[in-house]
């Protein structure tokens, strides 16, 4: 906008004695408009970027380019419409007290121990995970975090290929919201709703701006525990290791009240990665309800593991309690390359690091690496 004003100047030429400095541009603007910047409405996914490459090739026919130009249009209209949809609902959450919309975000790599000497830059980072859940009734934003030690960012990656850990799709999820209704039995119906991927317009995404934004305002800002990243956000809890269940008990062995079923009651094979839209009810826990397009009908999958009457799900049955899930130690590597950079920062800081469970095993899903998608380095 800077430059804008700056090549208006120029082309009016103004003399420079009255062309304002950058920073009274950004005072101006700060201070006297009720004005922010606001990503573009259209945004792009993998998707779109395919369709434009292929688009720009030359030796494509016209024929082929109006199929192509085709399926490119239907599926912008298919991430408006789940848009669309995604309005609604906040809509109608905001005349209902009984309804609500929340949206959420896994940050995942907030890299910890980040220092401003040069050897920090080669050594292995403990990754702090960020979830973000954004309350559209009432616009509050809640953060927890904890690092990679605490919990890792998905379901146990074993139990099914079919299963979208990133999207949370998967099984553990279910289990969760099982939980959850027979705990607080207030809550009637739980509705999960996956937008488009890449054009999600999540307001949680604005959070992880947030967070690099701050970190970029904080020249040569060291972040030696958890704890650094965690002030950089106004509401944050952070999440210990006992706030983490293992959903997957409910489930698994044979004593488990649930099983992982693949076929709806009409005996048809259901995919969950395929689904847009999950939902349970407080009526019948137990019984999960899919559909595969907003369009369509629910399908029906009963995750009872009993299938006759008297054995099925009953509350009294449901556990009060769930085993908190098994700490995911780190690698030995990265507990060495941690505790070596002990004599850069204050000793107050090093228990934490000292104290990290390691193992020589690699059972770990969390990216090693620093392919994360929030922060460079
Ligand atoms: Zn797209």
């Amino acid at each position: 906008m800077c430059t804008l004003y700056l090549q208006f100047c120029k082309d009016n030429h103004i003399d420079e004695t009255f062309i304002a400095k950058r920073w009274v541009c950004f005072d101006v603007f700060d201070k006297h408009f009720q004005l922010s910047f606001k990503p573009p409405d259209v945004d792009a996914c993998d998707l779109c970027d395919s369709f434009q490459a292929r688009l720009k090739c030359n030796a494509l026919g016209q024929a082929d380019k109006n199929i192509l130009i085709a399926e490119y249009e239907s599926h912008l209209i298919e991430s408006k419409r789940m848009c669309n949809l995604k309005s609604e609902d906040i809509k109608a959450s905001k005349t209902t007290p009984t309804h609500k919309v929340l949206r959420t975000d896994l940050q995942k790599g907030l890299p910890t121990l980040l220092l401003t000497n040069g050897i920090s830059f080669y050594k292995r980072k403990l990754w702090i995970l960020n979830y973000t859940l954004f309350d559209s009734s009432d616009k509050s934003v809640h953060c927890m975090m904890w690092d990679e030690s605490k919990a890792g960012h998905g379901g146990a990656r074993k139990w099914s290929s079919d299963d979208c850990y990133g999207q949370n799709k998967n099984i553990v999820i279910i289990m969760c919201f099982f939980w959850i209704m027979n705990k607080y039995p207030q809550i009637k119906c739980v509705n999960l709703k996956y937008l488009l991927k890449g054009h999600t317009h999540m307001d949680a995404d604005t959070i992880r701006a947030l967070i690099e934004r701050k970190r970029k305002k904080m020249n040569n800002m060291t972040i030696l525990t958890p704890w650094d990243w965690q002030q950089m956000l106004i509401i944050c809890t952070a999440w210990d290791k006992k706030i983490f269940k293992r959903f997957t008990s409910l489930f698994s062995g044979r004593s488990a009240q649930f099983i992982y079923r693949k076929t709806s009651v009409e005996k048809e094979k259901v995919l969950r990665s395929s689904c847009v839209h999950i939902q349970v009810q407080q009526e019948n826990i137990a019984m999960l309800y899919m559909k595969s397009s907003f369009d369509s009908e629910f399908d029906t999958v009963d995750l009872n593991r009993l299938k006759r009457k008297s054995g099925r799900f009953e509350e009294e049955k449901f556990p009060k309690i769930l085993p908190v899930k098994f700490p995911v130690p780190i690698s030995e590597q990265k507990s060495y390359d941690l505790i070596s950079l002990l004599p850069y920062v204050p000793s107050v800081c090093h228990a934490f690091y000292k104290n990290l469970q390691k193992s020589s095993v690699n059972n770990r899903n969390y990216p090693e690496s620093a392919d994360n998608d929030s922060l460079e380095h």
